[in-house]
């Protein structure tokens, strides 16, 4: 099933809903893409990348799964 962001209407890929539930609600029903998450975060897309990054390779977070 597909996701949109909330917000712009963008197709989500895995990594922004992972990145969404991890950072916001774990349970959320909907989500936001990278860019307007970065928005409502005062970070950047950049950053929000960075984080993903992070959780993956470091935390090796069960969210973040390919
Ligand atoms: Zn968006």
């Amino acid at each position: 099933m597909e996701h949109r962001c909330f917000k712009c209407g963008n197709v989500l890929k895995s990594d922004e809903i992972a990145l969404y539930r991890k950072l916001i609600w774990r349970e959320a029903p909907r989500y936001l893409c990278l860019n307007c998450l970065a928005g409502d975060l005062s970070s950047t897309p950049e950053r929000l990348q960075d984080l993903i990054d992070y959780y993956r390779y470091k935390q090796r977070c069960c969210l973040f799964v390919n």
